[in-house]
């Protein structure tokens, strides 16, 4: 089959990579001049399986009501006069239940652990490098009634399966001996040995080279104005192309992964798509004394940010804004990162040339993905991957191959249709 991919994220770029492998004939369109500009561009790096919780659980509504007032808040809300988001908000309240978060952990959790072994199988045999560490992640926390709600939720995670180790203040230290110099502050954590880390942009940028060697077309600096229905099927996408004229591209299947932009695509076709932007932002220093900087995975709970060695450079990645479309920075957040790094970190990064970058992540109220076919016959979704599109990615680019294809995909995960 002749399929379109549309969007060249790490969604799309590995689902036309699964598509190619599986036989098809796969071009892949996208805005930008390359594969992964926009939310797969700079994100916080972690394979974080062991981490792959919902944010709407029972606690999530009281603390973001706590949060709406603080400019600085890990996760703001910011009400805007947008039937969307409202929409989107009251779905999210939804699913704060406990039932909701066990059936939508135990989805994560699936395909989360299904993506890790995929991820794991293409780096043995392709050989793709992209700055990764196999070292766990570990999180740390600095307030007791935080700890001890991991706890609960530890044992959440070791009842799907996953490996996840309570651990006291001196053993974070023995594993992340970069936090040594913070010690007095924490009370625990809780290390998970079998994630990992490792830079997004480069692995996109490199699955999409050889993608593109084994024969998928990629039409960069193309857009999709958009899709064109007609006898319940896609008839075709429609594209204004580098010299700014129109196209009608024919597949005959459409994959919409465009992130966060996808909704605009697919409701006007009366397909149900509740992604919503959740801005984040992450700061990205140069290392000047690699042993004051860590290697392992950090998580710092109390703040909601991460840490991710990428080679000789540290990713900060955290805090979510619903409600905020524009990629703006903001001043008072990057200020806020880069005095949370030189906090822990004061000798290890040049605080100088740090590189400050912010992103979309495309959000549904449960955290789950849209991942299958859409109510329009040759039209899939992959998208609304949330806070985990690089842990769960190459297995959702997979696993839509495999349905496109008319298989069952191996994770036991609620597909679409
Ligand atoms: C601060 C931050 C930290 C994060 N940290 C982590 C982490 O540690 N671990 C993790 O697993 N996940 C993390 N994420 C989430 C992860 O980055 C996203 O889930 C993932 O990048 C989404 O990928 P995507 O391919 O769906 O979207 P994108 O990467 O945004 O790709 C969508 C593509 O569609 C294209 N497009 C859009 N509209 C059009 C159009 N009209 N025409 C043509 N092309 C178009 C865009 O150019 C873009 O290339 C983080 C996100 C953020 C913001």
């Amino acid at each position: 089959m002749r399929i379109a991919v549309l969007g060249s994220g790490i969604i799309g770029v590995s689902t036309a990579w699964w598509l190619n492998q599986a036989g098809h004939d796969v071009v892949v369109v996208d805005r930008q001049q390359q594969a992964g500009m926009e939310t797969s561009r700079a994100n916080g790096g972690q394979i974080s399986v062991s981490y792959a919780e919902p944010w709407a659980n029972p606690q999530a509504p009281g603390k973001l009501f706590k949060w709406l007032l603080r400019a600085d808040a890990p996760l703001v809300f910011r009400l805007q006069p947008d039937l969307r988001q409202w929409a989107w908000g009251l779905s999210f309240l939804r699913e704060c239940t406990p039932a909701r978060v066990e059936r939508n952990v135990r989805a994560l959790v699936a395909m989360a652990q299904y993506s890790r072994r995929t991820l794991q199988e293409m780096r043995r045999e392709l050989g793709i490098e992209y700055d990764q560490q196999e070292r766990g992640i570990l999180n740390f926390y600095r307030n007791m009634r935080e700890f001890e709600h991991s706890q609960q939720m530890a044992e959440v995670m070791r009842d799907h399966g996953v490996d996840r180790r309570i651990v006291s203040a001196d053993e974070v230290v023995a594993i992340e001996p970069a936090l040594a110099g913070a010690r007095h502050t924490i009370v625990g954590g809780d290390y998970t040995p079998e994630d990992e880390s490792g830079d997004a942009f480069l692995f996109t940028q490199e699955l999409a080279r050889m993608a593109s060697q084994a024969g998928v077309e990629f039409r960069y600096g193309t857009q999709l104005s958009r899709l064109v229905a007609a006898g319940g099927s896609i008839h075709g996408a429609e594209l204004i192309g580098p010299d700014g004229q129109y196209e009608l591209l024919r597949a005959d299947a459409y994959v919409a992964a465009l992130g966060s932009h996808t909704p605009a695509f697919v409701r006007p076709l009366g397909v149900a798509c509740s992604v919503y932007p959740a801005k984040g932002y992450s700061a990205t220093f140069r290392i000047i004394d690699p042993d004051a900087a860590p290697v392992v995975s950090l998580t710092d709970s109390e703040h909601k940010v991460v840490y991710s060695r990428l080679g000789n450079r540290l990713r900060m990645a955290g805090t979510a804004e619903l409600g905020s479309s524009t990629r703006a920075l903001s001043t008072a957040r990057c200020e806020q990162m880069s005095r949370l790094a030189r906090e822990l970190f004061p000798s290890a990064l040049d605080f100088d040339t740090v590189r400050h970058w912010s992103g979309l992540r495309p959000s549904t109220p449960s955290n789950v993905p849209l991942i299958g076919r859409a109510r329009i016959s040759n039209l899939y979704l992959n998208t609304g991957h949330g806070t985990l599109g690089w842990t769960m990615g190459v297995g959702s680019g997979k696993a839509l191959a495999d349905l496109v294809s008319g298989h069952r995909p191996e994770p036991d995960f609620p597909f679409l249709g």
